[in-house]
């Protein structure tokens, strides 16, 4: 298994070269601030004791109180859940929003586990965790395998062991328990941003453009709603399940698509995946492996699902022009390198997935001062959030000839160094 965390400092390391970082500040940057693991005991249904391996990673302050999700997957690492952190910390910076970095996680099959199994770990990592978060400290929110549900738990637990209610602790909670209008949406959202951000530089037209989208959950499948909505063409969608593209000049439709994935579990509509079906009568459609959609021909390819999904091996056979990293971390430093040189344009996790992370502020704002703001009011406040941090990354990547990695890097890594100079002057 490679070191994700490996691949971050390769990103942090390339661009503290290219913009002539102070070593100190690069010493500073090399490693998390804490690390605190647990080992979560959970009575399970039948009675009997498991122990999940969970995570919390402070990786830099610098500009605010950590901000990161909690992973509940059975893959999560240390190594992981570090790199995840660090990337916090860079898409903070370059959104501009006053958080530093942090992430969380569990070694853990979330769909594995009943609900009042699920609902025990939540709270158990809450109690692990308690003296370290908190609203000035360090403040959760979802990310993959959690929720809204999770999030309240984690909210409600936190009351429990503080003895009053902070809604601010945590964000990504539900409407009813302080979390704000437009979350749920907001990475899917701030990608579809980006999307037309692209559109309008590069002169994209929707009708004329086609996307493949790998991953659909909820980031996923906001991001192909809206653009859907908006014309473009969806060509090739993927889940852990299924792989599915669409028949030569056609496209997918969005509605069949998100039915199957609420009727079955899975973005296949004619479940030959989950049947094992060999042959698909299904006119509109075929059945891709996970790896072959990835170098299929589209214009713009979404990663919308883990790390480490365009790597050596087959980044030279990408055929997007364009890549939209909705994933934390799905291109690999060395993939990087020969996507550069294949002039593929690639807009980093760091811009294109902020969307969350900024409404998490906007959730976290609103529970500070015990107000609600509305649906059109987060929208409004999140796209030019977004516009600004692509603007910004954009121009530098032009005046300095780089690529937008080094860019928004460059960006985050100038305001982390100042804020760390500031708190050591
Ligand atoms: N998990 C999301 C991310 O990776 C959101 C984090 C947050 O809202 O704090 O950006």
């Amino acid at each position: 298994m490679p070191s994700i965390f490996a691949n971050a400092l390769a990103q942090l390391e390339s661009a503290a070269r290219q913009m002539k970082l102070p070593k100190e500040i690069l010493a500073v940057l090399h490693q998390p601030q804490r690390e605190v693991t647990a080992a979560l005991p959970v009575t399970m249904d039948d009675g009997s004791q498991k122990i999940f391996s969970a995570y919390r990673v402070q990786y830099s302050n610098a500009r605010g109180p950590y901000k990161g999700g909690i992973r509940f997957h059975p893959q999560v690492t240390l190594d992981e859940v570090r790199a995840l952190a660090f990337w916090m910390a860079v898409k903070c910076a370059v959104a501009g929003i006053p958080f530093g970095g942090g992430k969380g996680g569990v070694m853990v099959d979330p769909k594995k586990l009943s609900a009042g199994e699920l609902e025990r770990l939540s709270r158990g990592y809450l109690r692990a965790f308690a003296d370290v978060i908190g609203p000035e400290r360090d403040v959760p929110a979802p990310d993959v395998g959690t929720n809204a549900q999770i999030m309240d738990w984690i909210s409600d637990e936190y009351a429990r062991v503080t003895g009053h209610a902070q809604p601010a602790v945590i964000t990504g909670k539900s409407l009813d328990r302080g979390g704000s209008r437009g979350r749920e949406t907001a990475t899917g959202r701030g990608g579809f941003f980006i999307l037309q951000q692209l559109a309008e530089r590069l002169k994209l037209k929707p009708e004329k453009t086609r996307l493949i989208v790998q991953g659909f959950g909820n980031v996923g499948m906001h991001f192909t709603r809206l653009a859907c909505r908006d014309g473009y063409r969806l060509i090739g969608i993927a889940d852990s399940r299924a792989s599915i593209l669409a028949a030569p000049d056609r496209s997918l439709d969005y509605a069949v698509i998100a039915n199957a994935k609420q009727d079955y579990g899975t973005v296949d509509p004619c479940r030959c995946t989950a049947t094992k079906g060999k042959i698909c009568r299904c006119p509109d459609h075929r059945h891709l492996t996970p790896d072959k959609l990835l170098t299929t021909d589209c214009d713009v390819l979404v990663l919308a699902a883990l790390e480490n999904q365009i790597t050596k091996a087959n980044a030279g056979k990408v055929k997007a022009r364009i890549i939209l990293e909705l994933a934390n971390g799905p291109t690999a430093p060395e993939a990087d390198v020969i996507l550069d040189r294949r002039h593929v344009t690639v807009v980093p996790d760091v811009i294109a997935n902020a969307g969350g992370v900024v409404v998490s502020y906007f959730e976290w704002q609103q529970n500070r001062e015990n107000v609600s703001w509305t649906e059109s009011q987060i929208k409004q406040q999140l796209q030019p959030v977004m516009e600004k941090a692509f603007q910004e990354a954009w121009e530098l990547s032009r005046q300095q000839r780089i690529n937008l990695r080094a860019a928004a890097f460059q960006l985050a890594l100038t305001r982390i160094a100042q804020s760390i100079q500031k708190k050591t002057a």
